[in-house]
């Protein structure tokens, strides 16, 4: 019972934090029956303590633009919890970066690395800060400025952030540059990084694979065949991406992508060349749909709308939290589909996540669909640890193994009386009995 006692001060407590509730609450819904069955834990106050960070750093990050005006933005790292390893998570450089944001975030990675087999806490940070339309040496002296508060907090056993929306490559450069400068350290304290310096290889492709290996599971599990099947993806970057090339490597067909200004649909398929050419147009900093279309003849651009009006065997939200709500959950139902994946983080509102499950759809929430992101980077640690350097067949091998793990404890922790795989109650499970296990053992 203590579950919905924790859940009514919550709401009351973390009014101003929607974002952050609407993730607490979907965990705790999922764990009630099997908290109940451990006394232990909430004599220990297990659930109370898991909605707390561990530690919320806010700081100022100013930063000159190339007219030499001056900026404020506001940074955050939120360490949510450490019961199982060192602080990991994302950075995300995004206007709608809020403290609300960054908790949620921050609590879906610690049950999200849980999942990954790896020892990883939780944590995630960022500003609202947006790249577009920056130049190089803007987004060059904002990361400058943001590490030269973060580097306090971050270190290969304390803290090691990655990317997230807004933070790729380029920015993982600036921020590791600053990083080394001021420690006089070349350490495996960010991962993301390049090849030449440390980083892993397939790192940039790895949560688009990762959740293309655990949809190409789910549909074995139930004896369905990707080959053929028909794809809508959200989202234009790197998540994006990946899962676009691993889908057409797996012979089905994407159809859609979406950008601020709309998405586009492409009967033909978007692959090869006319995927890289989403990554260049997000390079550019400049609108994505419109400008693909120009390009490719076969596509058409529906400015404003959100490609789940399509019909497709499979949609993945590849883009930001709270993409498809409860009318496209409706619209997309109707159409039955396949199989619905978030690979974005919470991509899904609550409603919509509580339509597909209560319709026994095949669905699956983003904290086991794009867990293979920081699988990966942890094992860019591990290589880092070892002063290694592994091959993309070794890096791959142990993603594929570590994609299937995940899948095996949705199904273990998911599986219903009536045979139905919940698999957002089997990933919440999972996780919070691995991290509330770790907290019970290391006392209060
Ligand atoms: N931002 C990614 C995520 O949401 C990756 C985090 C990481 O690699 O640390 O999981």
């Amino acid at each position: 019972m203590e579950v919905e006692q924790v859940l009514k001060g919550l709401m009351w407590k973390h009014s101003a934090e929607p974002e952050f509730l609407q993730a607490v609450k979907e965990v705790l819904i999922s764990i009630h029956d099997v908290y109940n069955q451990h006394p232990e834990f909430e004599k220990a106050k297990i659930i109370e303590r898991l909605v707390e960070p561990e530690r919320v750093i806010m700081f100022r990050v100013p930063w000159t633009d190339d007219q030499g005006e001056v900026h404020v933005n506001t940074g955050y790292r939120v360490q949510f919890n450490s019961a199982i390893g060192p602080y990991k998570g994302g950075l995300r450089f995004h206007p709608s970066v809020t403290l609300s944001i960054m908790k949620f975030l921050g609590f879906e990675q610690t049950f999200k690395n849980a999942l990954t087999t790896l020892p990883m806490g939780g944590a995630k940070g960022g500003a609202d800060f947006s790249i577009r339309g920056r130049s190089d040496a803007e987004v060059m002296r904002f990361c400058q400025s943001f590490v030269q508060e973060l580097y306090h907090y971050i270190g290969p056993d304390e803290d090691v952030p990655a990317g997230d929306i807004g933070v790729g490559g380029r920015e993982i450069g600036y921020l590791f540059g600053e990083y080394k400068k001021l420690t006089h350290q070349f350490q495996g304290v960010l991962t993301g990084k390049g090849m030449e310096w440390g980083g892993s290889i397939l790192r940039p492709e790895a949560t688009g694979f990762g959740a293309l290996y655990f949809v190409n599971q789910m549909l074995q599990t139930h004896d369905i065949d990707i080959k053929g099947k028909t794809v809508a993806v959200s989202g234009f970057g790197n998540v994006a991406w990946g899962a676009v090339k691993k889908a057409t490597q797996l012979g089905a067909k994407v159809i859609t992508i979406s950008g601020p200004d709309g998405y586009i649909y492409d009967p033909e398929g978007i692959c090869g060349e006319k995927n890289d050419y989403m990554l260049e147009l997000r390079a550019s900093g400049e609108d994505i749909c419109e400008p693909y279309a120009e390009q490719f003849k076969s596509a058409q651009f529906f400015a404003g709308k959100k490609p789940w009006e399509q019909k497709a065997d499979i949609y993945l939200t590849c883009a930001t939290q709270n993409e498809l709500d409860g009318n496209d959950a409706d619209r997309i139902l109707a159409s039955h589909p396949v199989c619905v994946a978030e690979v974005s983080n919470m991509g899904c509102t609550a409603e919509a996540v509580e339509k597909f499950v209560k319709a026994h759809q095949l669905f699956a929430p983003g904290k086991a669909v794009n867990a293979g992101g920081v699988a990966t980077s942890g094992l860019e640690m591990t290589q880092n640890s070892m002063r290694l350097h592994w091959s993309a067949q070794e890096v791959d091998d142990k993603l594929h193994y570590i994609m299937h793990s995940i899948h095996e404890q949705c199904v273990k922790y998911g599986t219903m009386p009536d045979g139905y795989i919940d698999y957002v109650r089997g990933a919440n499970v999972a996780g919070f009995m691995k991290v509330a296990n770790a907290m019970m053992a290391q006392g209060i």
